[in-house]
């Protein structure tokens, strides 16, 4: 049975209930304020926005090697 949420006009109060499908699409008794005014909520999927990733590529390498000359 699966898990539907509903939301009470009432008084705003959510509140998840495992209900066949039929018995979802009817009003249910909110939990806090006992009122048959529970709404089911259709949650959406969650879109993830594209988003761009930016990468530096720096690389600062310093060579260190010189010849030393002693006369
Ligand atoms: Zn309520």
């Amino acid at each position: 049975m699966p898990m539907y949420e509903f939301k009470c006009e009432e008084c705003g109060e959510k509140f998840e209930r495992l209900l066949p499908y039929l018995d979802a699409q009817n009003p249910q008794e909110c939990p806090h304020c006992e009122k048959i005014s529970g709404k089911r909520v259709v949650s959406a999927p969650s879109v993830s926005a594209a988003s761009g990733s930016d990468s530096f590529g720096g690389s600062g390498g310093y060579g260190g090697c010189g010849p030393t000359g002693f006369g």
